[in-house]
């Protein structure tokens, strides 16, 4: 027998779902969840650009200058002038960037960082120079809408990542995860207990956490098998918290890490 007061929401969480958009639009904090968890300033801030949409800079003080972990859309320029004053600092200290993957709404701000190293995915270096596409349908359909700038191979410093990898920061250390299957570049950070996913979990309302959107990714299959993977040779109890590229958080535990292989 199903549960009962399941069924009864289910017809509630749709319409949640349709006025999502709206609702978050008129909501100081944005359409976010548990951004707190990360918040850490003057140490640590996370911001998101283009609205509802909510595509998240991450960016922190290390002994190695600024960190950037993706680089938002719409707006994107304006956040991270923001982001680094909250840091005592300018996007010209920004050192290091992170890219989860290089779709356009979290890649927007480069030529603002220009001068940093950007670490990425071996694989999605294509991407991130506009030599190739990428293969979700609803992704196909907004880079069709127009041209955006993307780096030439030799006008910024990458750092190709085709392998687990730690990058030491002074006393901070970032480790880099491949997690190919939302894009085939895509990769996961561990940085201060926070797993930086991209886009290869997401947060709906009614429906909560779970694996990479069909309608955006390469492969939800791949993706899943990613994260079976990571999980294995990640022990849980070096991860606090895990974040999607669109500013939902949440406490990470074995209940959150078998919700996102479904
Ligand atoms: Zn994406």
């Amino acid at each position: 027998m199903g549960n009962p007061l399941r069924a009864d929401l289910r017809p509630q969480t749709s319409k949640l779902a349709l006025l999502w958009p709206v609702a978050c639009a008129l909501w100081p904090a944005g359409c976010t969840k548990d951004l707190d968890l990360i918040q850490d300033p003057p140490r640590a801030v996370a911001r998101t650009t283009t609205g509802p949409w909510a595509s998240m800079v991450y960016l922190a003080r290390t002994d190695s200058g600024l960190v950037a972990i993706d680089l938002g859309w719409t707006g994107a320029e304006s956040v991270i002038e923001e982001s680094a004053r909250d840091l005592g600092g300018t996007p010209a200290d920004v050192r290091w960037v992170f890219l989860t993957h290089a779709h356009r709404d979290h890649i927007a701000g480069w030529p603002l960082v220009r001068q940093a190293r950007f670490v990425l995915g071996a694989a999605e270096v294509p991407g991130f120079v506009g030599d190739t596409g990428y293969l979700g349908w609803a992704t196909r359909m907004s880079d069709g809408l127009n041209e955006y700038p993307h780096p030439s191979r030799d006008s910024i410093a990458m750092v190709a990542v085709g392998g687990d990898t730690a990058i030491v920061l002074g006393r901070d250390t970032v480790y880099a995860f491949p997690i190919p299957g939302h894009t085939a570049g895509s990769m996961a950070y561990l940085f201060r207990g926070i797993l930086f996913g991209g886009d290869a979990f997401n947060w709906r309302p009614g429906s909560g956490f779970q694996g990479a959107r069909p309608e955006f990714s390469d492969s939800i299959a791949q993706s899943r098998e990613s994260l079976r993977r990571l999980w294995e040779r990640l022990p849980a109890a070096r991860v606090r918290v895990m974040c999607t590229s669109h500013g939902k958080c949440a406490v990470a535990d074995s209940a959150l890490r078998a919700r996102l292989l479904r």
